[in-house]
This record gives structure tokens, sequence and C-alpha cells, in this order.
């Protein structure tokens, strides 16, 4: 069926092990983020042979999908406190910082006869989640009294709404608020969870903070990348994700549209460059499933014109290929791409 987006199990768990390998040799223990293909089961299970001994995800409908593989699961968005019961059934730690979620899940934790886990989240610049610090000590001493919690740690995210990339200087901020807690509160922090893709630099620049001893890893492990600069993970692969759409129309036609050039499908007035007759394609994919411009043809003749709801223009003048209508074509993604692919339930999802 297609269109579909494979997944390269063997790749994916590759580019898992080289990841967690590295970060093994700092002492840092990695959690898997499945949030960019929606917990596909089979995916999570090759990062899981890669190395992570954590799966996590924003949503819980996600954890849900995963629930039955035998690593930790965690959940990163701050739950919301409506929703406490299935968090504390399909999570074993959750990211917080908010006192009042955090009473509502210790009651829950007390319902299901279970402790709950929380990494408390503090915001040291990037202005998404987090206590600020000065606010962590009266947080904490709040935390330590709530029956069915145990705080399990302190995290933070960076590189996310503000675009701070971590450095000794703020995980180093957290390192010490850590060691201050544990001191203070006589407490021992088992995680402390230095950020997401984008603080795997520090640790070839050998400037990661010794107490550190996890990260959050989504997409340096599907994409092969990391996020502080963009740079590619040597040795990674690129493309464990793919899409493929087939081919529904092939004709030579003119490069700008004949008549008057009202609004298209978006309200957007376009405007075209004419190249004379060129042969086009569509393939049977649209923008309700991706943004065109997230997409990457591996057949570098091919050009994507755009697209609409449901069909994606494609100018194949400069393909050696000789595509006919049925033929299947493949583009690489990027993170917006695989996030709103594996979203939609017009896509197919299947584990090669
Ligand atoms: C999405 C997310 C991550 C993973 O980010 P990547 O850049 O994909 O590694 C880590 N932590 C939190 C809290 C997140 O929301």
């Amino acid at each position: 069926m297609y269109p579909r987006v494979t997944i390269d199990t063997k790749k994916l768990e590759h580019n898992t092990k080289i990841i967690a390998d590295a970060c093994a040799g700092h002492g840092i223990e990695i959690m898997g983020v499945t949030k960019s293909f929606c917990a596909v089961p089979g995916a999570a299970e090759a990062m899981i042979r890669g190395g992570v001994k954590f799966l996590a995800d924003s949503r819980v409908k996600n954890l849900m999908k995963v629930k039955d593989l035998d690593v930790k699961k965690v959940l990163l968005r701050l739950p919301m406190k409506s929703q406490a019961e299935d968090v504390v059934k399909y999570a074993d730690i959750s990211l917080n910082s908010e006192i009042e979620t955090i009473e509502v899940l210790g009651q829950e934790a007390i319902k299901q006869g279970k402790t709950h886990n929380i990494v408390l989240m503090t915001d040291l610049g990037d202005l998404r989640e987090g206590f600020l610090p000065k606010d962590v000590d009266s947080a904490v001493e709040k935390i330590l009294k709530i029956e069915g919690i145990k705080l399990y740690g302190l995290g933070v995210n960076l590189t996310c709404y503000g675009g701070v990339v971590p450095d000794d200087k703020n995980l180093g901020q957290l390192c010490d608020i850590a060691g201050h807690i544990e001191k203070k509160f006589d407490v021992k922090l088992e995680m402390i969870t230095g950020g997401n893709s984008s603080s795997f630099y520090l640790l070839d620049k050998g400037t990661m903070p010794d107490k550190v001893n996890n990260l959050r890893m989504g997409e340096i492990i599907v994409l092969g990348r990391e996020t502080a600069y963009g740079d590619a993970i040597e040795g990674t692969y690129d493309d464990a994700f793919k899409l493929q759409a087939e081919i529904v129309e092939v004709k030579t036609k003119g490069s700008v549209p004949i008549g008057e050039i009202g609004m298209d499908a978006f309200g957007n007035t376009p405007t075209f460059e004419d190249k004379g007759m060129i042969v086009r394609a569509i393939a049977a994919v649209g923008r309700q499933d991706v943004d065109p411009d997230n997409l990457t043809p591996l057949d570098e003749g091919i050009e994507i014109l755009g697209s609409s709801s449901d069909h994606l223009l494609m100018n194949i003048s400069a393909s050696k290929m000789d595509y006919k209508v049925g033929d299947i074509v493949e583009f690489k993604l990027d993170y917006g791409s695989l996030l709103s692919l594996t979203t939609s339930e017009y896509i197919e999802k299947v584990c090669e």
C-alpha cells in the first residue's frame, strides 16, 4: 500500500548503537525518543536492540503503543492534570514542573498502588518548561512531602524553544543544583538528564559535566544528525526512514499554467518560472500528509514543484529514469516531514 513510510530497522538499530556506545563511554545512559515517528513499535524495538535504556515520548498515546516492550517508559511533555491516571499507568517516569500536577500524580499513584518517579525540570534559559533555579529548593521541599511520588532526578531541556545551546555553563549549573539538592535534602538523585540531541557535541568536545548521566535522544538517532549545529554524525545513516509514493500521472505539459492566476487551494497566489514544456509527474501524497518543502527526492533528477492536499507535483524532465504510472518514487525525510507523515493515518508505516 502506498504512500508509505519505510523504516529500515537495521539502520535505526545501527544509529542507536553508535549514539548509545558514544554516550556509554562517558557514563551516560540514553532514552530513545520515539515521538518523531509516533512510536511505531518495530522502530522502538530497534532502538532497544541498539542499546537505549528507556523509551521516551511526549504523548501518552504513543507510550501505550510500546507498553509491552521491556524497558522503562518516560513521558517527556509535562503531564496534563486530566491525564494523571494514564500517566501513572503507562509511564514509569515523567518530567514535571508544576507542584499541583505532581500532587495529582501522587494521589493517582497511591490509588494504583505504585510509586511514580518524577524528573524535576529546571529552566536554564531556553524558556520552555521548568523551574527557574531560584525556585528549585522550595519545589523540592514540597515534592519530598508528596506521597506516592519519588524525586527520581533533575533535568533540563535546551535548544527547543529559545535555541539555547547546551554548554559546560548551563549543564554545569544543572549539576551544581543537583549536588546542592542532594546535600541539603540528603537525597540521591538517580538521574541527571542533560538534554536532547543538541547535547551530544559536548562529548566530543570533552566538556560534558561528569554528573550528567542521561540524555534524551531523538533526532540524532532517527536522522543521524546532532541538533546544536546540525552536523551529521559520522558512521550513521540519514535515510533509515523514507517516503515511498506512487505515480498516478505522467505527462508533458507547460511549466506555467494557462489562464488568469487566482488563488491556489491554500489561498496563496502562486508564481511560476517559464521553463517551456516539461515532463510532469504526479504522486499520490499531499499536504494533508506532508509539507513538500520537507521532502528530498532520492532521484536527483526530480524537482518538486509543489503540492495540493492530495497531489505532489514533480518535474521529472532531468531524470535518467523513464517513469511510468504505477512507479514508486522515494524521498528522504527531515524532522518535520517524518513527524507529519507518521502522524497521517493515510500513510502506511512499514518496518523492514
Ligand atoms: C523531543 C524531546 C527530546 C528529544 O529531542 P531530540 O532533539 O529529538 O533529541 C528530549 N527531551 C524532551 C523534553 C523533548 O520534548
